[in-house]
């Protein structure tokens, strides 16, 4: 379990995450989707206890990451952007070094256990710089689990994958899902739609929508065009439908109407559905119009820019900093 609670790291006077709450559960994966710079990095190494909080409180595996930041490294597997991989060790031996650190008891056994986890137990014995990204991905994602953590922290592992590697390594996530906590964070929305259980949306630091993809993708669609179809001819059908308050805007296209409501909030398709039958239609099509996780996305990070004075660029940089070990 990750609670994170009202979580802030300031740069200078810069929030470049701005009192951030969520949840994720066991058993789940939580998708952290956002833009590049939205804070996504920043927050995960809060949460990893590598980088301290200005302010806020983020509980992992029941443990305060700020005052109890070993006891938290103990319980997380973290694969940061850059893994931090020895390209002269063989997988199986960069593994058990990193049993070692761990204290992990067997180390040789539980190294080839956590390589058979992540499909590479044939390549045990081959040099880390001999493997391909795909691989090197999974030996990042090996070391992560090496001490069975109960929650993982996964900062964009599909970046620089090949299509086939993108597939197999998401089949992995959701997978190892069903037994940890795991926050996974990335910019590509129908991956978030694919792997994610419950996706957490941030944008400049802050969050700007919670909840599964389906309850997502009805937020918006509540909000969002209808396609009216019935037996009459359009042209008959368009005045009586423009004239029921809840719309805003109505015309003729896709072999029916689009209707546009006038309020985001209400969902106009009840009372298009009696206006129909009220006048002895038959209704033959009433459907949102596709709605997929990227509009709901743009639309949702679009209000934020309007409701938000911030600046555009990002903070100047203060203390970079790099976790690869190259
Ligand atoms: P990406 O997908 O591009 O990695 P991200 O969502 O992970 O993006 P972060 O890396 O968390 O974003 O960065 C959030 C913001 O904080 C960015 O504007 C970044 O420039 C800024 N930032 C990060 N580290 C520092 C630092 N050490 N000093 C100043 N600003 C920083």
């Amino acid at each position: 379990m990750i609670e994170v609670q009202e979580l802030t790291k300031k740069y200078g006077s810069v929030a470049v995450v701005d009192s951030i709450s969520f949840t994720a559960k066991p058993g789940q994966v939580t998708g952290f989707l956002g833009p590049n710079g939205a804070g996504k990095t920043t927050t995960m190494r809060m949460l990893t206890g590598f980088l301290p909080p200005t302010s806020g409180k983020a509980l992992v595996a029941g443990h305060d990451v700020f005052d109890q930041s070993m006891e938290v490294r103990k319980r997380v597997g973290y694969l940061p952007e850059n893994v931090p991989l020895y390209r002269d060790m063989t997988a199986l031996g960069y593994l058990m070094y990193i049993g070692e650190i761990r204290g992990v008891p067997n180390r040789r056994a539980k190294a080839l256990e956590t390589l058979e986890r992540v499909a590479l137990v044939s390549r045990a014995n081959s040099r880390i710089r001999t493997l391909s990204k795909g691989m090197k991905q999974r030996v990042g994602l090996a070391q992560a689990l090496i001490h069975d953590p109960e929650v993982l922290i996964l900062d964009e592992p599909t970046i620089g994958l090949d299509p086939i590697q993108v597939l197999e390594l998401r089949d992995l996530v959701r997978e190892l899902g069903r037994n940890h906590t795991v926050l996974f964070s990335t910019h590509i929305l129908s991956e978030a739609e694919q792997v994610c259980d419950n996706v957490v949306i941030i944008n400049r630091g802050q969050i700007v929508a919670e909840g599964s993809p389906q309850e997502l993708r009805s937020t918006l669609e509540r909000g969002g065009r209808v396609l009216v179809r019935t037996n009459v001819n359009p042209d008959t059908a368009l005045p009586v439908i423009q004239s029921i308050p809840s719309i805003a805007q109505a015309e003729i296209s896709m072999d029916g109407i689009v209707v546009a409501p006038s309020d985001a909030q209400v969902d106009p398709r009840p009372a298009i559905a009696r206006t129909v039958v009220e006048h002895g239609w038959d209704l033959i099509e009433l459907r949102p119009l596709a709605v997929n996780l990227e509009e709901i996305f743009l639309e949702l990070t679009r209000q934020a820019e309007v409701a938000t004075d911030m600046p555009v660029e990002p903070p100047a940089e203060t203390a970079p900093e790099s976790e690869a070990v190259q």
